[in-house]
């Protein structure tokens, strides 16, 4: 049976989603790129989710933010086992290391696959996902960066064995040093990508300041708040909450949209959201052609009143 590579970032819902749908390509071997000790300490999450192999690339040039080290590597390994494919998570710095050893090993790469036919058929949808497009690799080992939110993780238990693979980091990691990460506070509220409930406000929320309405209501279910590109872009909400075509994919169990009207790159975020509520004064407004419950009301009436009968329970 081929092999097929899911490079993983941890112990997270995209990684468990990648390895999902490996296994309908072949035999699942993750490829840990990390600080030493990486692979050991999610060896286990893993092999729940069907990883026979995990390939521990580990170096202290591998711990930080940058990617020609982990592009390097994660190349010289595929030189070296051929896999059938190779998924990528499709963040930043997966695409990145995608492109990367696309261009090392002049293999074609797709990007923002949403499925994988055993065949290697990716599917991408683009134009906010108006349209489908069905695409294969036709130059060398198959390369593909996966959507987050784009397939519901099923585990399926194996026994992985950790193989060590020697990293050698090239001249191309000396162009670059860290100097300093910061990394900002999580905060309590879930990742927005992986929220079983998420609460975002749009430009109807009117303002910086009157987004408390949406935390709040988002803090009382345990939800991630989210928000339109309109409330980012007037400066409502930081732009890494943004939700939709040009922002972040969401597909949560419950999905509240309140003062966003449900324009095409909007819904391109949170169509696929299992139960969407919309709360919105115009009854036209197109967020309730694919809400499962709307609410027409001004949502600093509706949002508060639903928090209290939230409360009573
Ligand atoms: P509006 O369309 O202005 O809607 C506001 C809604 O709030 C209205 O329906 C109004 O009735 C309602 N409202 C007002 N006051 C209240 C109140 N008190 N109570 C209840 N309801 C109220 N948009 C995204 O969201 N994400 C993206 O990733 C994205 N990418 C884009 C990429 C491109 C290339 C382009 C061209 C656009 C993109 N957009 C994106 C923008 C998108 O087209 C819309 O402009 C945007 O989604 C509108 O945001 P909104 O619904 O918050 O604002």
């Amino acid at each position: 049976m081929a092999e097929v590579f899911v490079v993983a970032t941890g112990a997270n819902k995209l990684t468990y989603e990648m390895l999902t749908l490996a296994r309908g390509l072949g035999e699942v071997s993750a490829v840990v790129l990390g600080a030493p000790g990486t692979a050991a300490s999610i060896a286990d999450n893993l092999a729940e989710y069907g990883a026979a192999k995990i390939y521990a690339a580990e170096d202290e040039a591998l711990d930080k933010y940058l990617v020609a080290p982990k592009a390097d590597a994660l190349a010289a390994l595929v030189t070296a086992k051929s896999p059938a494919a190779v998924l990528v998570p499709s963040t930043q710095e997966g695409k990145e290391i995608a492109g990367r050893v696309a261009v090392a090993l002049d293999n074609g790469v797709l990007t923002d696959v949403t499925g994988l036919e055993a065949d290697g058929t990716a599917t991408q949808e683009i134009f906010a996902g108006a349209t489908v497009v069905k695409s294969k690799v036709a130059k060398g080992i198959p390369l593909v960066t996966v959507k987050p939110n784009s397939v519901t993780p099923e585990p399926a238990p194996a026994t992985a064995t950790i193989e060590a693979v020697e990293v050698s980091v090239a001249d191309s990691s000396k162009l670059v040093t860290v100097e300093e990460t910061v990394v900002e506070p999580k905060g309590d509220r879930p990742d927005l990508t992986e929220a079983n409930i998420v609460v975002s406000g749009g430009r109807g929320v009117g303002s910086a300041e009157q987004f408390s309405v949406i935390e709040e209501f988002a803090d009382l279910l345990g939800a991630a708040v989210g928000a339109s590109r309109a409330a980012t872009d007037s400066g409502f909400y930081p732009h890494k909450f943004q939700v939709g075509q040009t922002g972040t994919t969401v597909s949560p169990q419950l999905y509240v949209a309140a003062g966003i009207s449900g324009a095409i790159q909007h819904r391109a975020g949170m169509q696929t959201s299992k139960t969407i509520v919309a709360v919105n004064k115009d009854e036209g407004a197109p967020i309730f052609e694919i809400a499962d419950y709307g609410v027409v009301g001004d949502l600093f009436t509706v949002l508060p009143q639903a928090g209290e009968e939230i409360r009573k329970r």
